[in-house]
Order: structure tokens, then C-alpha cells, then sequence
């Protein structure tokens, strides 16, 4: 099953028609049109940062991260829910993401040692930390139990058994919630479907009640609730519901059981806006928890990560050439390109698309496919999209990027790491510098037999 957002660009026949810039704009509010300068991002011109960076640059925008983190505790607390945020790093794992959210009080759901470092690192405390993720590594557990982190959620029997012997070999107790497989159709994009039982993810929730028991009395562990995470840009309620309607008789269960259960982390998957979906409040997640789980006494987790950061970015592009074919839309080839951004390539997925130029916006529409220079037949941004007539040294910036855009990207076709900025207020700074060319094969090496004393370096050819 797919959502709106998931659909190939190719087999959107029967959809609405792309939303207008006007539109665009006007759901966006943190992003405006200015006559002479041009897209801004709050107070700051996205020109005066690629005029410094260069293009691709991603952007993202502090204020609009604390915003949402506001918006999404509010909703909690008005629920009357005690609830705890752990971030998802891997939606942006970028440390000034993380020390932003950080300083607004959020804790961090990490699916690798390195997120775990680098979540640490940004200053987020141990014990705020969930350790999530299908497969942990002896090295990347033992890291956990190290640094003291606050919970860890199993995914299997073998994980509970390993687990169990390395916190006993160290003499540390872990705090671990399993995490159940509902058996949930989610109804988001196949690739992102995390919650039925064919999918990797979770313990059948069949075999709960026997591992919670069986590791309650494992040295070592302690069991201290549930986990679930069902998918990603979901944008209903109702599997919501049914997934924590599955927790809850679990919860009864392992209870009657005299199982002790005090706590219950409910995920992430709260879908966003990309194109004309409803996504998914923090309200209407408030409403389905406190609905399915409210009554049980327990503290609550949630671990989202793409509602709280994709509307905070952009990649800004500027057009390399525009090719004309002699029937359908011309090519609009960008800079950007799918190394940089995977999402349309690799989920169908759609980003709004809007010239930093006003009198550029400002020009009548016609079908564009929008592409990367990539050797890639999949590397496209959009398909008969309606924009402005863009030429040659045009810039454009791709909305919504902030989740799974940075993070995802490759170096494929030598293409060093684009160039990151962090919009603050009416301030800016770079906050990644774009990765020099060296870089990309400064790690490897080139055995002795296949060494060449002949080769003059690279730059005295540049002359
Ligand atoms: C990816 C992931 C999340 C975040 O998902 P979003 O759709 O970005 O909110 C939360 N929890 C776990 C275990 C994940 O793997």
C-alpha cells in the first residue's frame, strides 16, 4: 500500500495538481517571497548563503525545529500525558541539529553506535538516550551499557540472551523494553513499513510474554516496559491505535502475569506535508495514546524524527543547462543531484520545488522534469513538474529536505558531500564545509606493486 507521498512522480495521473508557489509558500509560513532579495528562510536570504557556499548547500532552520519540538510537547502536556522526546537521529543526525533539540530538552532514540556517539557528543545525556535497531553489535552494546544509557530495546530472544551475559560480564544492570511486532499495516510507503510480521523489525507479539519473563529473571536486565514503531510518514490515526490497542492487552497480560510494566514507548512515523497530505499532528498521536494507553499508569517515550525536522530544511541547486527535447517537458539539470538527495530516486517521494528568485517565481508555468547530473536514469527530482521558465544559473531550493535528505546522501560519481548551513534568528553559519575533492579518496590506498613513481601530483597538471 502507498500514501500520496510514496506514489512514483510517473503515477500520480489521477492526483491533484502540483501545489502553487503561492500555495507552497503559504503552508510554509517560516519561508517567504521577497521582491529584491529574493526566498527567504525566516529573516535570512537563501541567496546570500549559496553566494557564500556555493550550491548544493542544505539549510536548515533552528527556529523552526524548536518550534516544532514546542508544538509537539505542548500537545503532550495537554493531554495530560507524561511523556519523554527521543529524537530520532537518523532522520538528521547533523550535532547542531542534536544540540538544538538537545538544549529544547529532547533526548535521543539512536540505531548505531555512531549516532550514539554523536548524540553524546552533542551534549544529550546517556540516560535520555533509547538504543534502538534490529541488529547491535557486542561492541556497540557494550558502548551502551559504558556510557549508561537509559533504555535499550530488544529485538529478538538471541539479542535478550546476548545482552543478558554482556551487562552481567560487566556488572551493569540494562534497562530494556522489547519491542513488539503488531502485526500493523501502516499504510505508508512499502520501504518504510516497519510493524507487520513478514518485516524484520520487532518480536512477534505472540512471543512477548514468555521473553518478558524469561528475561526478568535473566542477571543483568531489567525489563521495564514495551516498545513500538510501526513506519514512517504515516498519516493516519488508526494504525496508530491499533498497534497501541495490541501494547495495551499485551501490557494486561504481562501484568496478570505479574509482570512489572512501567513504561511504554510509543515510536515515531507522524507523517509531514510533502506535496497536499494531511500528515499527522502531534494532537491526533496525543489523542490515540492517551485513547489506547492512558489508563495504564505508565510513562510514555515517543521517538520521532522526520515531523520534527523535514519542514526545518532545504537544498538549495542551481540549474547546470536546460534540455529541450523535440516532444515532452525539457530537463532542468540541476547540481543537486541524487547522491545528494536519495529520497525521489529511492521512495518516489515529492518535494515541493521553488525558484530563490522572485521575478524567476514570478514568470508563467509550464512541465519541467527536474534531474541531477547523475549517470542514473532514477536520478530525478520531478516529473512534468509546472514551474517558471529556469535557465541556466538559476537557483532553486527543494523544501522539506530536513529528514533523511543530508543524512542519506553518497558521494557516488566522485561528488564530494554538499555544504550544510544553520539559519538561527537572523543569524547563519556554515556547519559543514563542503568536502573537498581530496577527501574522497584520502583513505584509500593503492598496494606497493601498483605504485607509480611517475606520477606528478594532480595539481601541477592543473597549470
Ligand atoms: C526511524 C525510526 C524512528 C523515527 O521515524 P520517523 O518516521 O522519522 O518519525 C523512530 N523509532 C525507530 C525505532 C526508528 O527506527
Amino acid at each position: 500500500m502507498q500514501s500520496a507521498a510514496s506514489l512514483a512522480p510517473t503515477d500520480r495521473a489521477n492526483q491533484q495538481p502540483d501545489p502553487a508557489t503561492g500555495d507552497m509558500l503559504a503552508t510554509r509560513p517560516h519561508l517567504s517571497m521577497h521582491a529584491v532579495s529574493g526566498l527567504l528562510l525566516g529573516d535570512v536570504p537563501l541567496n546570500a548563503i549559496a553566494d557564500t557556499l556555493g550550491t548544493p548547500c542544505w539549510v536548515t532552520g533552528a527556529d523552526i525545529l524548536r518550534s516544532r519540538y514546542r508544538e509537539l510537547t505542548g500537545a503532550m502536556a495537554e493531554a495530560g500525558l507524561p511523556v519523554s522526546v527521543h529524537y530520532a537521529v537518523k532522520a538528521n543526525d547533523h550535532l547542531a541539529v542534536l544540540r538544538v533539540l538537545g538544549a529544547e530538552g529532547a533526548g535521543a532514540d539512536v540505531v548505531s553506535g555512531g549516532e550514539l556517539r554523536r548524540a553524546v557528543q552533542a551534549g544529550i545525556a546517556p540516560e535520555a538516550i533509547v538504543f534502538s535497531g534490529v541488529g547491535k553489535s557486542e561492541d556497540e552494546l557494550r558502548l551502551a551499557l559504558a556510557l549508561g544509557v537509559g533504555q535499550i530495546n530488544v529485538e529478538s530472544a538471541e539479542e535478550i540472551v546476548r545482552l543478558s551475559s554482556i551487562a552481567a560480564g560487566m556488572d551493569r544492570i540494562a534497562h530494556i523494553a522489547l519491542r513488539v511486532n503488531p502485526d500493523i499495516e501502516a499504510g505508508a510507503h512499502d520501504k518504510i513499513s516497519t510493524g507487520r510480521l513478514g518485516d524484520k523489525f520487532g518480536i512477534d507479539h505472540r512471543d512477548i510474554l514468555a521473553l518478558y519473563a524469561q528475561a526478568a529473571g535473566l542477571p543483568g536486565l531489567r525489563p521495564v516496559g514495551l516498545a513500538v514503531h510501526i513506519g514512517s510518514q504515516i498519516d493516519r490515526a488508526a494504525p496508530f491505535r491499533a498497534a497501541y490497542r495490541r501494547l495495551a492487552s499485551l501490557v494486561d497480560a504481562l501484568r496478570a502475569a505479574g509482570g512489572q510494566v512501567g513504561t511504554i514507548d510509543c515510536g515515531g512515523g507522524l507523517g509531514v506535508r510533502y506535496r497536499d497530505e494531511n500528515g499527522l499532528s502531534p494532537r491526533a498521536l496525543a489523542g490515540a495514546i492517551r485513547a489506547e494507553l492512558g489508563d495504564l499508569g505508565v510513562r510514555f517515550a515517543i521517538e520521532p524524527g522526520r515531523w520534527l525536522v523535514a519542514p526545518a530544511g532545504l537544498l538549495l541547486a542551481s540549474v547546470l543547462t536546460v534540455k529541450r527535447q523535440r516532444d515532452g517537458a525539457p530537463f532542468v539539470v540541476l547540481d543537486a543531484a541524487m547522491n545528494d538527495l536519495l529520497r525521489p530516486s529511492l521512495y518516489g517521494a515529492w518535494h515541493g520545488i521553488l525558484p530563490l528568485s522572485a521575478a524567476v517565481a514570478a514568470g508563467p508555468l509550464s512541465p519541467a522534469h527536474v534531474v541531477g547530473p547523475v549517470c542514473e536514469t532514477g536520478d530525478s527530482f520531478a516529473r512534468d513538474r509546472m514551474l517558471p521558465e529556469l535557465r541556466p544559473g538559476d537557483r532553486v531550493a527543494i523544501l522539506d529536505t530536513g529528514a533523511y535528505g543530508a543524512v542519506m546522501s553518497s558521494t557516488y560519481n566522485a561528488r564530494p558531500l554538499a555544504a550544510q548551513a544553520l539559519i538561527d534568528g537572523g543569524r547563519w553559519a556554515c556547519i559543514r564545509a563542503r568536502q573537498p575533492v581530496e577527501a574522497l579518496w584520502r583513505d584509500e590506498t593503492v598496494p606497493d606493486w601498483l605504485q607509480r613513481a611517475d606520477l606528478p601530483p594532480l595539481q601541477d597538471r592543473l597549470r
